[in-house]
Formats: structure tokens, C-alpha cells, sequence
């Protein structure tokens, strides 16, 4: 290779079928590619994988859209396969012509017979190509009985007849799991059109990343023994194959597969909860690799971080509580000025947001978490703890020492120390009646910081 194509910029795609909503899995390997291409001053292409017309919806294609823009995923260049079927369609002429897209008329039960017979015999399962030794008649025939053909590429796999097939291997380097090989001996010759004329993924895929000059392809690791005949579908087609990366696979606490259709792990339900997409981010990117996983306040500090062949060559459990554990250490850790708005549409505005959004933002989960404490700070104790026996008489006694105002910081710090010196009371016995009466919450932020929010007028009203 020369320098000056070592130094090509990178372009990677995301190709997900529009036919659910993209989870935290899909996720990872839309982040995998952005985080790559950004490495590398490379291109992200999201490339909709929508030629199943019945399964692909518009609407599933335009909430990828935003989720991914939502995580910070701003693709250079969007693309659709069912725009494209010229191209797939030109490509599938090539392959014909050279005697490598053949027709074949079996039906999904001849083909399952044939497999159990291979079996019994002790054949590996493949097709055996029957379908190759069809004469111009026969197919004749075949359609003239309403048969219609369905198309698969002749692999590469044996030297002088296709019924001889030998061992042939693939191999390539790969970005995430190092060396591998694929041997096409051991596989049946991909089905490339349908009955129908519509086109299965593999081909379209592959003259996309052709025609889109894709340099890097990333994927889960679900498409490592597609890659082997996907490689030799460029060769076919006349273009060498690009670089892979197969990245593991994120399960569901079962080790059950995420799924497109069970929407709970969704990004918009993750969204709808009121995760930050950060913690969505560190989480896909970090779980299942050799690095910690840790909250990553920006996708700048997740890519310093980020290095494909990190990944680990077995499943990863994605565990929700993890999700919520990496939120609350973000949140914590949130500025004002990045939450300004957010607070204002919860309510939350004017003079005292600064200096209480930072009076609570460590001890909420969530953002949205902070109406609890507002609603302490306005309205008025909430009803979760009240005070019993002698704690009752004491936070009387004790909100009669509140010191005169203007009030600040040191407020809190004035008034017990008026009130231990009056009752003797110390410790827990002291701050805790004061703080069940003031927030009717028996842990939260700080007092000092709470009470001159509250006010002294405000803090009188709670007078037990
Ligand atoms: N639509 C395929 C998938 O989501 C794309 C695979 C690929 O990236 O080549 O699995």
C-alpha cells in the first residue's frame, strides 16, 4: 500500500432494515462506525436497508433518524436501497453473464428434503446445486408450469466442476476479532434474487459499499460467515473487498438477543425515561471490551477511548441498572447552563435555578428527578416522613431560633448551632427532626444549600 492510500479517509455505514425502532445494540454498531469514521476523518453513511417493501416503514426509517441525531450521530450522507434496484438489477446482469447468478426452481420443501438426505448420508447440508445441471428445456418447462426462478451465486469453491467442491479459504484481517478465516466449501451458494424478482441483502450490500467507496465495513459479529461469501461477491464483481470489523453482540440479561420488536431497551424508550445520551453512548460503546465502563460526559472523551479490536469475542450482558448507574454519575456532573432549558420546561426558572439545580443535581438520578425537590422548595414538605414523639416539640422549639435574614450558606450552620446550644441536642438527633420537617424527606441535598432557597418566611410555614 502506498502512504497515499493508507492515509485515505476512512468511510464506514450503518445499515439498519427500517422495520422497528433501533436498540441499544444497533446503537453500538452505529457508534462503533461514527466513532471510527471520526478517528480516522472518514464519511458515516446511513445506508437504509429497506428492500423487504413489506417489513421496511417510512416511519421506523425517520425515528432512526432521530435517535441516532438524538445520540449525536449526525450521518455525512443518507442513503436508501429501494431507490437503487438499477444498480442492483445491472450488477445481477454481470454475475449472469459471467455464469455466476444461476436460476433455481426448488421450493422451500424440495430444498428441505434434500438437506435431510445430505444429512443421513453424512454430506454437509449445503445445496448441491442441482439447479446447475438444469437444461435450457427443463427450465423451459419449469416456467412454462408457472415455476418461477429464484437466483444464487456460484461460490468460488472448487477447481474444475461445481459438484467437486473443495476446501477454499477467505481470509481476512479483522479490525475488531484480529485473523479469520471462512472456508466456502462449507456453505451453500447465497440466494441473491428472489422468486419475486426482490433482492435478498447481500447483494444490494455489496454493490452499495462498491458504488459508495466504503472502506471499512462494521457490523455485529452475527455477519462473520456472510463476510466469507460477501468477499467473494466483490471479487465477482470485479472490486476488492473492503476491511471488516465484527464487533460482539449485546443480550438482553437472559443472553437472550436484543430484539427490534421488543421496544423496551428502544433508544426513544431509553429516551422517553430520560436517560442522557451519554450514558446510552458510554454504555453501548464500552460494555464488553477491555476497557472499564464509565460514564463519558461527551462523545470527544468516548472517542479518545474508543479502539475497535478492545472488543471481546464473546457476548456482552447489557444490564439496565448499569445504564442508570453511569445517568446519575453524568447528572451529577451537569452544568447549569446545560440543563437551563431543560429545567425551564419543567418549570424550574428565574433566580433560584442556578444555585438550586446545583443544590440537587447529586443526589437525582435523573434530570427529571429534580421536580420532586422543586416542588420541596416551593410548595412544602412532602408527605413521605413525618415527625413522632419528642422530635415534634423539638423542631417547634428549634424554628423559634431561626436567624434573622438575609440568609445564606452559613445560614444552616448559625441556626443549629442556636438550636444545640438551647436544647443540647447534637448530631442526628439534632439535623434529622429539622430535616423531616423541612423536606419531609429523610435524605436529599444538603440543608445549607436547601434553606435559603426555602426562605425564612417559607421555612416558618413549616413550622411542625
Ligand atoms: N441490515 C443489516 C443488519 O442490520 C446490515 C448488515 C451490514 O452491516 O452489512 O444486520
Amino acid at each position: 500500500m502506498t502512504e497515499l492510500e493508507d492515509k485515505r479517509p476512512a468511510t464506514v455505514r450503518f445499515a439498519p432494515s427500517p422495520t422497528g425502532y433501533i436498540h441499544i445494540g444497533n446503537a453500538r454498531t452505529a457508534l462503533f462506525n461514527w466513532l471510527f469514521a471520526r478517528q480516522n476523518h472518514g464519511e458515516f453513511i446511513l445506508r437504509f436497508d429497506d428492500t423487504d417493501e413489506a417489513r421496511s416503514k417510512t416511519e421506523f426509517a425517520d425515528a432512526i433518524r432521530a435517535d441516532l441525531e438524538w445520540l449525536g450521530i449526525e450521518p455525512d450522507t443518507v442513503a436508501w436501497q429501494s431507490k437503487r434496484a438499477d444498480a442492483y438489477a445491472a450488477a445481477a446482469d454481470q454475475l449472469r453473464e459471467a455464469g455466476l447468478l444461476y436460476a433455481c426452481y426448488e421450493t422451500g420443501e424440495e430444498l428441505e428434503r434434500r438437506r435431510k438426505l445430505r444429512l443421513a448420508r453424512r454430506l454437509p447440508p449445503v445445496y448441491g446445486r442441482e439447479a446447475l445441471k438444469l437444461t435450457d428445456e427443463d427450465r423451459a418447462k419449469l416456467e412454462a408450469d408457472g415455476r418461477k426462478p429464484h437466483w444464487r451465486f456460484l461460490l468460488p469453491n472448487y477447481a474444475d466442476s461445481p459438484f467437486e467442491t473443495r476446501r477454499t479459504e477467505i481470509h481476512w484481517d479483522d479490525l475488531v476479532r484480529g485473523p479469520q478465516t471462512v472456508d466456502l466449501a462449507s456453505m451453500s451458494d447465497p440466494v441473491l434474487v428472489r422468486e419475486d424478482g426482490t433482492y435478498l441483502y447481500t447483494l444490494p450490500s455489496v454493490v452499495d459499499d462498491i458504488e459508495m467507496g466504503v472502506t471499512h465495513i462494521i457490523r455485529g459479529d452475527d455477519h462473520v460467515t456472510n463476510t466469507g461469501a460477501q468477499i467473494a461477491l466483490f471479487r465477482a464483481l470485479g472490486s476488492d473487498a473492503p476491511a471488516f470489523g465484527h464487533h460482539n453482540l449485546l443480550t438482553a440479561a437472559t443472553g437472550e438477543g436484543l430484539s427490534k420488536r421488543s421496544s423496551a431497551l428502544s433508544i426513544g424508550a431509553l429516551r422517553e425515561a430520560g436517560y442522557e445520551p451519554m450514558a446510552i453512548n458510554s454504555l453501548a460503546v464500552l460494555i464488553g471490551t477491555s476497557e472499564s465502563v464509565a460514564a463519558m460526559p461527551s462523545m470527544a472523551a468516548l472517542l479518545e477511548l474508543f479502539r475497535p479490536e478492545s472488543a471481546s469475542k464473546s457476548a456482552a450482558k447489557f444490564d439496565p441498572a448499569e445504564l442508570t448507574t453511569l445517568n446519575r454519575a453524568l447528572v451529577h456532573d451537569l452544568s447549569f447552563k446545560t440543563v437551563a432549558k431543560r429545567l425551564e420546561s419543567l418549570g424550574i426558572s428565574g433566580q433560584k435555578a442556578e444555585p438550586f439545580w446545583n443544590a440537587v443535581r447529586k443526589n437525582i438520578d435523573f434530570v427529571q428527578d429534580v421536580s420532586r425537590w422543586w416542588a420541596v422548595v416551593e410548595d412544602g414538605p412532602a408527605n413521605e416522613e413525618r415527625l413522632d414523639g419528642d422530635d415534634v416539640d423539638f423542631a417547634r422549639e428549634a424554628f423559634l431560633l431561626l436567624p434573622a435574614e438575609p440568609w445564606d450558606h452559613e445560614t444552616w450552620t448559625a441556626w443549629t448551632n442556636a438550636v444545640k446550644a438551647q436544647t443540647g441536642r447534637k448530631g442526628r438527633a439534632l439535623f434529622m427532626p429539622l430535616r423531616i420537617a423541612l423536606t419531609g424527606i429523610r435524605s436529599g441535598p444538603e440543608l445549607a444549600d436547601l434553606l435559603p432557597l426555602i426562605g425564612r418566611e417559607g421555612t416558618l410555614a413549616r413550622r411542625p
